[in-house]
């Protein structure tokens, strides 16, 4: 199955990022936390979603590389300000935004956990 026909199969929405599996892996890779602030999908009211490094707006894919954990209030935050201008403007409500920038390169430079059934 080629990749054009793989996403006009029928069901998958355009507007869906990745396949559930892939959205968790990426979770996994993450330790489960938003890496802008940090918090914990364990922690209350901590919802997951999955950010672009380099957003949508700027031809940003859905490549693993380009994907990071986020939580829904730092992703709605952001919206599509570039990365590094989000992290510079938000330093004091990231305690560091330079440390989330490093640990968000960080993290799109790690290999995907594997699950095993
Ligand atoms: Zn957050």
């Amino acid at each position: 199955m080629t990749r054009s026909e793989h996403n006009t199969r029928p069901g998958r929405s355009s507007s869906q990022l990745c396949r559930p599996e892939k959205r968790q892996r990426l979770y996994a890779r993450d330790g489960f936390r938003c890496q802008w602030c940090q918090r914990h999908a364990s922690e209350h009211g901590v919802k997951l979603s999955l950010d672009h490094f380099l957003a949508r707006a700027s031809k940003g894919d859905n490549a693993t590389h380009n994907l990071f954990t986020s939580c829904t209030r730092c992703n709605s935050m952001r919206r599509d300000v570039p990365a590094l201008t989000f992290a510079f403007d938000r330093a004091t409500l990231f305690d560091g935004g330079a440390d989330a920038l490093d640990r968000i390169l960080d993290r799109l430079g790690a290999p995907l956990p594997v699950f095993v059934p």
